[in-house]
């Protein structure tokens, strides 16, 4: 992907381990893509919650001392990037609080659409919020709960909101987990020598050696107890299913699995489909690295051409040490990505990418190569127009910052100096998933959940 979209976060929980910790710090950096900005475990040990968390990278965060002076056998873990809530210590996760019922300890992935009027009903009552996330909604929704547990006042909070979430919940009796009615955000089940796990994604799972189990449904709340059971307490329903198209298309890491779809599988055949649907007069296929190469993978095999390696990664990025006046903003690209120029000289390539929201990167990408000689650039996306923003857990800012808002297709193509320019329909999206449905409001602005107040708190 050429434009930065984020994901919002990632979770864990585990029970009846004596290790617990550890297996959720590696389960964490499994899912470090998902987030980047915090990260943080909470452990319950003896009935009592135990926290880290800190901002930056999970390596950064957790040292060996720190996971090693968390001892428990149940366990969540969380990685953030903000999508409600600024970037700062205080809004890391999990969030730890006392309540009448008990102890808990909350993560949270997604985005609660009505948190900001729930919030400010909260605080009329006197609630006082120590975060500016959406998740101490439900925090102090469960704190306020009459429920006789703290089983029921999570599915209290629960019924009180809507949006597009994932939560992996610590409680003295193990940890719960939730997915939305639509089932927006992701959530799996595992196992592990007997207990078991849930996780935003299996690449999780398969970090601490777990079986995947199945998918937590649409909707469905269960709980993990210490003994190593899982009870539903809320039955999900599977044909209510609207997951994001973008954890296939881009957030979620191509060795997971989605329903016991392979990630890489369906990206390489949303690239077949693009192919199909959009056909380019090109001499090779280049794919942005990393995360588009499997569609071009897709794209080059359905159209029988040569996909090679034209656009190389800097993994090691840094800031830069040129004074900004001394060097064009394309030098910021250059640093990210080169290009292998006898891949591109005197060619005409086609270059694939999973997404284009803001677009500037792209401009870039496309004056590169024709800088390293290829003679005609047509870029092919292999997902539709992204027109609308997310309002269930993914940064993609306003709608006036999205670049294919302001434009119509040839505008766009012009503004991105492409020769020619094609995107994958959202049928096309569906057709090479697999699925029924998805959500695809981005695309095509059918919000399943209704956003009318979803400003940011
Ligand atoms: S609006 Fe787009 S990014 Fe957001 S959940 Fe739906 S498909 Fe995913």
């Amino acid at each position: 992907m050429t434009d930065e979209l984020r994901e919002a976060c990632g979770v864990f929980g585990i029970v009846g381990r004596p290790d617990a910790a550890a297996l959720t710090a590696e389960a964490l950096f499994a899912l470090q893509h998902r987030g980047q900005e915090s990260a943080g475990i909470a452990v319950l040990d003896e009935g009592a919650i135990r926290l880290h968390k800190g901002m930056g990278l999970v390596h950064e965060v957790f040292q060996v001392e720190d996971v090693t002076r968390l001892p428990g056998t149940s366990a969540i873990g969380h990685v953030r990037y903000s999508t409600t809530g600024a970037s700062r210590p205080e809004n890391a996760q999990p969030l730890y609080v006392r309540a009448h019922l008990g102890p808990f300890a909350l993560a949270h992935n997604g985005n609660l659409v009505d948190a900001l009027a729930a919030r400010d009903r909260l605080e009329r009552e006197g609630a006082i919020f120590q975060t500016t996330t959406d998740t101490e909604v439900v925090a102090h929704l469960m704190a306020r709960s009459r429920s006789g547990s703290l089983e029921e006042a999570f599915q209290d909070a629960l019924s009180q909101l809507s949006g597009g979430y994932a939560f992996a919940v610590l409680t003295p009796n193990g940890v719960l987990g939730a997915r939305d009615p639509f089932g927006i955000r992701p959530l799996v089940l595992g196992e592990l020598h007997g207990m078991p796990c849930l996780a935003s994604e299996t690449c999780a799972l398969t970090a601490v050696g777990a079986d995947y189990l199945r998918e937590v449904e649409p909707g469905e709340v269960v709980q993990l107890d210490v003994h190593g059971g899982i009870q539903v307490l809320t039955p999900g329903d599977p044909s209510r299913e609207k997951l994001c198209a973008f954890e296939l298309i881009y957030f979620a890491r191509p060795d997971s699995r989605s329903a016991g779809e392979s990630i890489y599988q369906a990206r390489r055949r949303l690239g077949q489909q693009l192919a199909r649907e959009a056909p380019a007069p090109a001499d090779v296929v280049l794919g942005v690295p990393d995360s588009s190469l499997p569609a071009a993978e897709g794209y080059a095999a359905e159209l029988l051409l040569p996909q090679e390696l034209g656009l190389v990664k800097n993994r090691y990025v840094g800031r830069t040490f040129i004074n900004p006046g001394q060097h064009s903003r394309e030098s910021g690209v250059q640093r990210k990505l080169t290009v292998v120029a006898e891949v591109v000289r005197g060619r005409r390539v086609a270059l694939i990418d999973d997404s284009l929201v803001r677009g500037t990167t792209m401009r870039h990408l496309t004056r590169l190569l024709r800088d390293a000689g290829a003679i005609e650039v047509h870029v092919r996306i292999a997902s539709p127009r992204y027109l609308h923003p997310c309002h269930y857990g993914i940064d993609t800012s306003n709608r006036d910052e999205l670049i294919a808002v302001a434009a119509g297709e040839d505008h766009l193509r012009q503004l991105i100096g492409a020769d020619s320019l094609k995107f994958l329909s959202a049928q096309g999206v569906l057709r090479a998933t697999g699925r029924p449905d998805h959500c695809l409001a981005c695309f095509t602005g059918e919000y399943p959940v209704p956003v009318g107040d979803s400003d940011e708190i």
